[in-house]
């Protein structure tokens, strides 16, 4: 097998991805928080995550690909209470929470980013989460206070080092204090919640410590070692999550289980800018898919098909920040129908039986040069460009198109459809409508000159079993 590298957040450097079980590899990420519609900065995250799983199938690796669903978290609670005034709780969470993973999946699907394998929900994983807090508290990692459960991170910190995935500087840390809230600057590093006491009008679950709900850090562990076990292999997300999610994260795997390295890659996407900030709700500088897709813009732009969204990404490696801008969505909409063109022009062999595999023999220098750039840490620029050599080479159509939809399996751009669905002029259907009711009076002078008409035009009409079927020549 290749040798696929890939940048390690924990050791800050490039590694050679060696599984825990040959073969497999098991893949980690934080999924969305379902408390409103996704932006375009969360979608890259899941672009980039789909490509890491792509590319490890495309070397001929098992993979075993894991997303939860954030669906208890102070935003959740915060927006279900606004949006479901007058019902319980729980029944507004799960009513609102529902709502939001549904976009999210129409959202994954239009970027041809295939369901996870497993999707854990946070409120369906109490029971393991509660049983994690448990052990840490016998482990005197953690301790109860007012109906709530901290961990301890001078404790662990005697064990274990804190801080070695966001490299933080301990010195300057705060000591003993307590943070209930999920999200915290480094400064402000202490003893951070692994459950929360009830509130009241919140929705809360039975515990030791009386009823309460999960702090966010500690529904990923619980999630990923439910899924995966532990060790396991690769851990995705933003890089906004290296702390202090992440960070905890790992602390609370390791202190529950006595693992030292509860994960053996974490790998973080940079992040999507407008005006070079970071694109967040908090800043209210965001667009969701459908605001790409809405066809008329604010300023009469066009709208685009979500897939030259997942090709800008592609143009940009991960771990570079993308600046956006409808400027460069509406260069990445033109590069991807120029692409989608040629494939289209190389289609009469679409239905041909296709070389198996890789392996046709000239195509051999191209895929080369594309699983090189692949399987180094993920540069999808790179592998673009090695896509573009070989449409432009003299290669045979058919082994081209071969090799191609081959490529295709890592960008995920759904060159095939492109083969397959040709844009036919309306001026063409109506004439291939009106030849269909010459034929049904028996008219077949009128279909013949039709036909003729409609060859002349470009295009050839076929009769099936089913009707008619429309190709351009
Ligand atoms: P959230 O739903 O807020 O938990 O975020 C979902 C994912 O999106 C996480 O992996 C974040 O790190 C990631 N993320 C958030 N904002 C951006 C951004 N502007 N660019 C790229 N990724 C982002
Ligand atoms: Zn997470």
């Amino acid at each position: 097998m290749d040798k696929i590298k890939l940048y390690n957040s924990l050791s800050r450097g490039k590694e050679e991805f060696i599984p825990i079980k040959a073969g497999e590899a098991g893949i980690y990420t934080c999924g969305p928080t379902v408390y409103d519609f996704a932006h375009i900065g969360n979608l890259r995250a899941y672009i980039f995550a789909d490509t890491l799983v792509r590319v490890l199938k495309f070397n001929g690796l098992k993979a075993k690909w894991v997303m939860n669903i954030t669906d208890v978290d102070d935003k959740t609670i915060a927006g279900s209470k606004k949006k479901f005034p007058d019902l319980g709780p729980m029944e507004a969470l799960k009513r609102y929470t529902e709502m939001y993973e549904k976009y999210f999946w129409e959202d994954l699907e239009r970027l041809n980013i295939p369901r996870p394998d497993r999707t854990p929900r946070a409120t369906e994983t109490i029971p393991e989460m509660l049983e994690l807090v448990g052990a840490l508290i016998e482990k005197s990692f953690a301790y109860e206070k007012d109906g709530s459960v901290y961990f301890n991170i001078k404790k662990y910190a005697e064990k274990y080092s804190y801080g070695q995935l966001a490299d933080l500087d301990l010195s300057r840390m705060k000591s003993g204090v307590r943070v209930s809230a999920d999200e915290y600057e480094k400064e402000d590093v202490n003893d951070f919640a692994l459950w929360k006491a009830a509130k009241e009008g919140e929705p809360a679950w039975d515990s030791p410590w009386g009823r309460g709900r999960p702090g966010w850090h500690i529904e990923c562990s619980a999630m990923s070692e439910k899924e995966l076990g532990l060790p396991f292999d690769i851990h995705t997300g933003g890089v906004d999550l290296k702390f202090p999610h992440h960070e905890d994260e790992l602390a609370q795997s390791a202190a529950g289980r006595d693992c030292q390295k509860p994960v053996n890659y974490w790998m973080h996407n940079e992040h999507l800018l407008v005006d070079n900030k970071k694109m967040s709700k908090s800043l209210g500088n965001f667009y969701t898919l459908r605001d790409l897709e809405e066809k008329a813009m604010p300023d009469g732009r066009q709208g685009v098909n979500p897939l030259a969204f997942r090709f800008l990404c592609l143009q940009t490696h991960y771990r570079s920040k993308m600046n956006f801008t409808w400027e460069s969505l509406e260069a990445a909409k033109k590069g991807l129908n120029h692409l989608r063109n040629q494939v289209r022009a190389l289609t009469p062999h679409l239905e041909a039986e296709l070389p198996s595999g890789s392996s046709a023999s000239k195509c051999r220098e191209f895929e080369e040069k594309f699983l090189a750039a692949a399987n180094d840490d993920l540069n999808m620029p790179r592998a673009l460009a090695a896509a573009q050599e070989l449409l432009k080479s003299g290669i045979p159509s058919e082994e081209k198109l071969a090799t191609i939809l081959h490529f295709d399996e890592v960008l995920g751009l759904n060159l095939a459809e492109a083969g397959k669905q040709e844009e036919i002029p309306e001026e063409i259907k109506a004439l291939a409508e009106k030849r269909e009711a010459a034929r049904q009076a028996k008219n077949w002078a009128e279909s013949d000159a039709l036909r003729e008409k409609i060859r002349s035009l470009g295009y050839e009409i076929e009769d099936t079993d089913k009707g008619y079927s429309l190709r351009k020549k």
